[in-house]
């Protein structure tokens, strides 16, 4: 075997639904549990007591957090499905769930695989529009807090569409399609109270979710932040910081391989192929579901 080299042999499944694994069943139903909560929220908020709404809120901004890192994450690299409209459809249910659009966080996240989190160049500009180091000084990462709070506002769409027009291969209606979708569940959350008789104008409902919305996405950037913050960009085996507490791994789907998931993603030959395999192997004697944690 050629040392600068890991191949990983892709699971495969009998399966007439899903594509890899049977086992996709399982991020399959967390990511529609996820989006039935989400409705959940909606129809009991007018008969819940606010510290009760507050306790769900919160709870449904750790689901983004799981949702985009782990079930999200996952789809990504391995659609579930056989069935392409099925794996579609699965996007737009993630999409309303987590009031993003899946198709789009896929190109977000596939740069963040070209730039592994990458230094300024001489420009000052980075690959992964994530990278950690993309609004820091002097090539330092930058602050938590800032990374955290601010990047859900800085996603550049117009950038993001231009990787999709590029695959040519319906993602960007299938990403201005999801937005439609969540832009329009939350239009008639807001107009419709779901009481019977039903009223109209649920502003109170739109006040308490928009800043969970917005509060569940930033936990999602502080994941990221720290799956990355103390790496080396310039190492392909230290690209990201790995996690691998068993709880952790299980609530957000083996997303806390990261380091491994990040070079063996990468198609580039390993700085040193042995260290590689005794890291990957070393970590994978604890994996459950094996392909859950190397995400090819
Ligand atoms: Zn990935
Ligand atoms: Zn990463």
């Amino acid at each position: 075997m050629n040392a600068d080299v890991i191949r990983i042999e892709r699971p495969t499944t009998s399966s007439k639904l899903f594509a890899h694994t049977r086992w996709d069943a399982i991020p399959t139903a967390a990511g529609l549990f996820h989006l039935a909560y989400l409705l959940g929220l909606y129809f009991v908020f007018p008969h819940t007591p606010l510290w009760a709404m507050l306790v769900l809120g919160f709870v449904y901004s750790l689901m983004i957090n799981a949702n985009i890192n782990g079930v999200g994450h996952n789809f990504i690299h391995n659609p579930f499905f056989r069935s392409g409209l099925l794996n579609r459809l699965f996007g737009v249910t993630q999409s309303i769930a987590c009031c993003f659009s899946q198709t789009m966080y896929d190109a977000v996240h596939m740069q963040h695989h070209k730039g592994n989190s990458d230094r300024q160049d001489e420009n000052g500009d980075t690959i992964d529009w994530l990278s950690i180091y993309r609004h820091g000084d002097d090539g330092e990462a930058e602050n938590p807090w800032s990374y955290v709070f601010l990047s859900f506002f800085r996603d550049d769409v117009g950038a993001i569409r231009k990787e999709l027009r590029k695959r040519n291969n319906g993602d960007d209606f299938w990403g201005k399609l999801e937005l439609a979708a969540f832009a329009t569940t939350l239009l008639v959350m807001t107009i419709v109270v779901p009481t019977n008789p039903i009223h109209f104008i649920n502003w109170r409902f739109i006040l308490f979710f928009l800043p969970f919305w917005y509060l569940g996405h930033c936990f999602s950037y502080l994941n990221g932040y720290y799956r990355h913050y103390g790496a080396n960009p310039e190492k392909p085996i230290a690209w990201g910081v790995s996690s691998y507490g068993k709880i952790y791994n299980w609530l957000f789907f083996y997303n806390g391989y990261h380091a491994e998931h990040h070079l063996l993603s990468s198609k580039s030959p390993v700085e040193s192929g042995a260290l590689a395999l005794q890291i990957f192997f070393e970590a994978s004697a604890q994996f459950f579901f094996f392909r859950f944690a190397v995400l090819l």
